[in-house]
């Protein structure tokens, strides 16, 4: 077996060329120590690239403790990264390395170009500033410990050529949880870790679209609606709910509010589970509001047809859906309808039922459920409470935000923690 650089171990080997991996491998850099940074691809940040739909959501602006509250209960574990590097700080480092944010909602931050290409050549240029060895097409595949120094061995993917043995000080696991597999993060720190005892929660994929029963989704196809509201309808589960945009697919339903809705219900999805639940897509209002809001809109134009008059609220193809489900005639005025069949509608559009059955797995997740347990890692330093000199960092480990910036956000400071605290070793 080829060994490279045998002669001097490495200061620091960071595994894995995402946002946790350079943010970690530059904040160690800047240390003057000597960093290796492998990647399995071809190029480094393919997940970052087509973040935001390359627009690359960095971060948002929240107070340091909403913005660890939004991870839920374990979110606390974050808080030392979080204060150690957070939005501002995030900014202020883009900034000096060229790159300019700007946070048009108020809310959401994005490179001020809104392309996530100007995020990599920052991190790549800076990188290469202050010495950081890139290899790419170098997959992990074993790491051993003996005394005081880490044996990586590492394969090229394509496999022509022998794999090679590097050696280090300090690790750092930068290897990312298991969605978009075709990004590069397959799920490798977990086996490769397990080795050196580290246990992993059971995962599941999150923030992807979701598959429902009912066939009538695909006439909508494409309707896009506002600020739809959806909760599980289950008594025990009733307090799992999300808002955002909604869109409906050939399927089911995608877009912001079933990202963040899908990471709370693949668990029970995976428990062969069917979840029922209950769409409000218009803007919240309950019954007695929907009521109100068609008397008015009736009183603007009493020939309003059912159909025209649902057309005011919602898009054609669901508004056609909506009378067929509650047998209305949608060429018939609104009041001529049998009083059953207003109530229908009336209820219909105030909660919408479907069925969630399943989702495309871990191929369309845009994060990992679950990961490296926390209570076996030092949230002070990021470093592992079993094995001196290894670190993690990013979403490897067992947690994942909401949509909004907040898993890039977490990914760089946790870079930015562990690239501090390996550097002090
Ligand atoms: C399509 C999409 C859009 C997203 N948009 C946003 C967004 O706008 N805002 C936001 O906050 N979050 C977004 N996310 C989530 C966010 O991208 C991730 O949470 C974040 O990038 C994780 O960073 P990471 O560095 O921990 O892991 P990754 O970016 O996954 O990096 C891990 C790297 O490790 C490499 N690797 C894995 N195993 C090995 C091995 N054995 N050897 C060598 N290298 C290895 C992988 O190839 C990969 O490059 C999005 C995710 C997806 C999929």
């Amino acid at each position: 077996m080829a060994l490279e650089s045998t002669t001097k171990p490495y200061d620091l080997i960071i595994i894995g060329a995402g946002a946790a991996g350079m943010m970690a491998a530059i904040t160690a850099g800047r240390r003057d120590k000597r960093v290796l940074l492998l990647e399995k691809l071809p190029k480094i940040g393919a997940k970052l690239k087509a973040t935001g739909g390359g627009r690359c959501n960095l971060s948002n602006t929240l107070p340091n403790e909403d913005f660890t509250e939004a991870f839920g209960k374990d979110g606390r574990f974050m808080q030392r990264a979080i204060d150690a590097f957070d939005h501002h700080a995030l900014r202020a480092f883009f900034g000096e390395i060229g790159v300019e944010t700007d946070a048009p909602d108020g809310f959401r931050i994005f490179p001020a170009g809104h392309n996530s290409q100007t995020i990599l050549d920052a991190l790549s240029t800076e990188m290469k500033r202050v010495g950081v060895e890139v290899r790419c097409n170098k997959r992990v595949t074993k790491i051993e410990k003996s005394n005081a120094l880490f044996n990586i061995t590492a394969g090229c993917i394509t496999r022509t050529k022998a794999p090679i043995t590097y050696t280090t000080q300090t690790l750092v696991l930068a290897t990312g949880g298991k969605g978009y597999p075709q990004l590069g993060a397959e799920g490798d720190g977990y086996a490769l870790t397990a080795d050196l005892g580290h246990t992993t929660t059971p995962i599941y994929p999150a923030m992807m679209p979701l598959e429902v029963a009912e066939k009538w989704v695909e006439k909508c196809r494409a309707d896009t609606i506002p600020n739809a509201h959806i909760t599980v309808n289950i008594k025990k589960y009733r307090k799992l709910q999300a808002r955002g945009d909604l869109i409906f697919t050939r399927e089911g339903i995608r877009g912001p509010v079933v990202l963040d809705f899908s990471r709370e219900i693949t668990p029970l999805l995976d428990k062969g589970m069917e979840v029922p639940i209950l769409i409000n897509m218009i803007k919240g209002m309950d019954e007695e509001a929907v009521r109100k809001q068609l008397k008015g809109k009736l009183s603007d134009n009493t020939h309003y047809t059912t159909l025209q008059l649902l057309q005011t609220l919602l898009p054609a193809s669901l508004s056609e859906v909506l009378c067929q489900l509650s047998d209305a005639n949608p060429l018939l005025g609104f009041s001529k309808q049998k009083g059953a069949t207003r109530e229908r509608l009336i209820q219909l559009l105030a909660w919408t039922p479907l069925t969630v059955i399943g989702h495309n797995g871990f191929d369309k997740a845009m994060i990992t459920r679950g990961g490296i347990k926390l209570g076996e890692i030092d949230h002070h330093t990021m470093e592992s409470k079993l094995t001196k000199g290894l670190f993690f960092c990013g979403e490897v480990v067992n947690l994942d935000g909401p949509c909004g910036g907040y898993n890039l956000q977490w990914a760089f400071s946790s870079g930015y923690l562990v690239g501090i605290s390996a550097s002090v070793l």
